[in-house]
């Protein structure tokens, strides 16, 4: 017997065996290469499998198994060292692995498309056409024909025209049938010359479009070691917001394709930061792919072959895009390494940054992780040595390290949410023709909407939370379930119509600045205001005026834009998140404030940053205020290493959720309580929990989760496996919803 082995796309963690497709040849079944995709028939359902293995027995019996569908590749769509990292990717977050092979794949082949470029048809005349072969009355056909003709015989043709083309000319397609018919013209399927594998890279224009900047000695440090480094290092790169990161990216780039290799470079958000995009293409002549959120599969898929063909050099991508073969693989880079996108968080939960240096590793190539906030875990990386640690301290050309400036607003008496001292300031600055930025990280009008006369506060009906108040449309809206509602007009609780906006989100600040700010634009960047595609690279376009103005906004404003005009950045609401649950509350808050602040003074102009807090005393916001953010992270990695937490330590968390209270922790404790009596926990790994999640109800379910961490790595992975198959026994698994979060980066 002979049986192929696949993954399949389902929630079981185990491989299934499937007979050769009828009518196969047996002795073609060794040259099956492993990584095809195979159609299989899978309860009422067909799927698209890969093919792991062929063997010669199955522990299933022979009549029980089912026959494949279909064959669909000749070769692997998948280069042999993606697949396999995406095998490994599945062990390692104990995740199914059909599903974790899936997501390395591009859409429309995970849907069974053929691995192939779009082609076109056109329409071409053949040998037998003439006009004479036409009678004089066939008038429509004679100028479709014609058109056809005209076509053939035009300089640079590509020996066709497609339906839309000849109509577009005036032909028709009721007469192309019957010029077909009559066997005058014929279609075939044209492949672009820019889509055929192995088309030469254009080498009669110069690689670069514009001269690369001279570096600092810093920068030139790091190009020098990532471009010297031979087979896999792991690299972060250190710097300082302004200090020229992007340019260091793009001179290692330079390299890399002189050397006849691609690059990789991941970032957080493209629709966020086209600012970066639009860097790379303005420096190399060569084609640069930015695969973003408004291509279609089709044309993801034709970017993801010419990257795998080698036909492009520079791919630019988020988290999803690391998984895009590359046929001469050279560099890979992370922008923002420390951004919470690189963890996907539902699903498939990998970091892609984890997941780069692993990769960077299969495919012996240097991988640079970049940042000026570095997450604790690469942190810890670099100062354990494992990687090569490159530090960019200044801020490149003229520009200097912005002032900061705490502003203690216990005392002070706040108006609107902004203290009399900050208004004056983002005075001065737009009165001096700067620009100013105002971040504030909550979106909408207000955060709670309450009664004046009873306290009842609008909540949402089904999360454990305040419904936030919008006005612009007014309505309420909870953000952890995106449910919706109309504004009482009316306490539901007593009646009384006094009910009233409590704190403020970005449109009341909006409001605010625009009334004691009439003449000045005031240009709000949040989720709701640039839904609207090309939204933001409008407010981007009136920022790059340089007139002053002011911007207002979340963490959107972040994320590595570069506004050489705003000169001071005020912070209004940066601390909620010190008293986080989360041990990661403090590092986050941290990174967010040097971001934040990363965007006053980028050029010529010096810049302040003002930040209100109720916590000027706080250790780690003097700290991180008075002496940068690797004093403050290196303290919070001595706390970590104390408290025994990671990177000290690895976690998984099993998260569980039911629609009962209760349930899902009770499972939880059940699977806690067997796992120890039947010891099949790994000596040094331990349990903490169940608890109830932070926000226990969220869209109408209860959540619990149990943590499991471990000093040592081999530890943690054989406790999973032993908490897999007891999960994937367990009755009680099958009515609560769980999932498995590895090395997990909201707790
Ligand atoms: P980062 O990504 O580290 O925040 P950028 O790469 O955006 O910093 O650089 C900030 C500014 O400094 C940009 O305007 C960039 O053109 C400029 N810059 C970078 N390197 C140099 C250099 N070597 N000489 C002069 N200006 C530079
Ligand atoms: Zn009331
Ligand atoms: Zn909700």
């Amino acid at each position: 017997m002979s049986v192929l082995r696949l993954a399949l796309p389902t929630p079981l963690r185990r491989l299934f065996d499937y007979l050769p497709p009828e009518g196969m040849d047996i002795d073609g079944l060794p040259a099956l290469q492993a990584g095809v995709r195979v159609r299989v028939p899978f309860g009422n359902r067909e799927l698209i499998g890969l093919l792991i293995e062929t063997d010669q027995h199955s522990d299933i019996a022979g009549y029980k198994l089912k026959a494949a569908l279909e064959i669909l590749d000749q070769t692997p769509p998948l280069p042999d060292h993606l697949f396999k990292l995406a095998r490994w990717a599945a062990g390692y977050y104990h995740h199914p692995e059909g599903d974790a092979l899936h997501q390395a794949l591009p859409v429309l082949l995970r849907k069974g498309a053929p691995c192939q470029y779009a082609h076109a048809t056109l329409w071409r005349a053949t040998a037998q056409a003439s006009l004479d072969a036409l009678s004089s009355r066939a008038k429509r056909q004679r100028e479709t024909l014609a058109i056809v003709l005209a076509q053939q015989t035009g300089p640079g043709h590509s020996g066709g025209l497609s339906s839309d083309a000849i109509r577009a000319e005036g032909g028709d397609s009721q007469a192309l049938k019957a010029l077909a018919e009559k066997g005058l013209v014929e279609a075939f399927e044209y492949i672009p010359v820019s889509h055929l594998p192995g088309h030469p890279a254009d080498n009669s224009t110069r690689l670069l479009r514009e001269p690369a900047l001279s570096l600092n000695n810093q920068q030139q440090a790091a190009v020098t070691a990532v471009t010297s480094a031979q087979g896999f290092q792991p690299f972060l790169l250190e710097g300082v917001t302004g200090s020229g990161k992007t340019e260091v990216y793009l001179q290692i780039i330079e390299a890399t394709l002189k050397a006849g290799r691609q690059a990789l470079v991941l970032v957080p958000e493209i629709g966020l930061t086209p600012q970066t995009v639009s860097r790379f293409k303005a420096r190399f002549n060569c084609p640069v792919v930015a695969l973003h959120s408004g291509m279609t599969d089709r044309q993801r898929l034709d970017a993801w072959l010419k990257a795998r063909d080698g036909l492009v050099p520079i791919v630019i991508g988020t988290r999803s895009a690391l998984f895009t073969a590359l046929k001469h693989p050279g560099i890979l880079i992370i922008d923002e390494e420390h951004d919470a996108s690189f963890k996907q968080q539902d699903g498939f939960r990998y970091s892609a940054r984890d997941l780069a240096i692993a990769r960077a590793h299969r495919e012996q190539i240097p991988v640079l992780l970049g940042t000026a906030t570095p997450a604790l875990e690469s942190l810890h990386n670099a100062l354990s040595g494992r990687y090569h640690h490159l530090k960019l301290t200044h801020r490149a050309g003229n520009a200097k390290p912005p002032a900061f400036e705490l502003l203690d607003i216990r005392q002070a008496a706040l108006s609107d949410g902004l203290s009399t001292a900050l208004t004056r300031q983002i005075a001065d600055t737009l009165q001096q023709g700067n620009q100013v930025l105002v971040f504030i990280n909550r979106r909408g009008f207000a955060p709670s909407l309450s009664c004046q006369s009873c306290g009842h506060i609008a909540d949402c009906r089904r999360c454990d939370a305040h419904m936030t108040l919008h006005m612009k449309p007014p309505h309420l809206h909870c953000h952890h379930c995106d449910n919706q509602r109309p504004i009482p007009a009316r306490c539901p609780e007593c009646g009384s119509n006094e009910m009233k906006a409590v704190g403020s989100g970005t449109e009341r600040t909006e409001q605010t600045l625009e009334q004691r700010f009439p003449d000045y634009p005031v240009l709000r960047v949040d989720r709701d205001s640039t839904a609207r595609k090309d939204a933001l690279e409008k407010i981007m376009q009136q920022v790059h005026t340089g007139n002053p103005c002011i911007l207002v906004g979340t963490q959107m404003l972040a994320k590595g834009h570069h506004f050489p005009d705003v000169t001071l950045v005020a912070i209004l609401n940066a601390d909620g998140g010190l008293f986080s649950a989360d041990f990661r509350g403090m590092e986050r808050t941290a990174q967010l404030i040097e971001q934040v602040a990363g965007r006053a003074g980028r050029a010529d102009k010096p810049g302040r940053v003002v930040m209100q807090t109720f916590h000027a005393d706080h250790p780690a916001i003097t700290r991180l205020v008075c002496d940068g953010y690797s004093a403050f992270a290196s303290d919070e990695l001595e706390t970590r290493r104390l408290t025994q937490l990671p990177p000290f330590q690895h976690l998984a968390l099993l998260k569980a959720e039911a629609s009962k209270q209760g349930r899902a922790e009770a499972f939880l404790r059940a699977v806690r309580e067997h796992m120890e009596q039947t010891a099949t926990l790994a000596p040094q790994s331990r349990f903490v929990g169940p608890f109830p999640s932070t926000m226990e109800k969220k869209a109408g379910v209860f959540r619990a989760q149990l943590q499991l961490q471990s000093a040592q790595r081999a530890d943690l992975h054989r406790s999973l496996q032993a908490l897999c198959l007891l999960l994937e026994q367990q009755p009680e698994a099958r009515k609560v919803r769980w999932v498995l979060d590895i090395d997990p980066t909201e707790v």
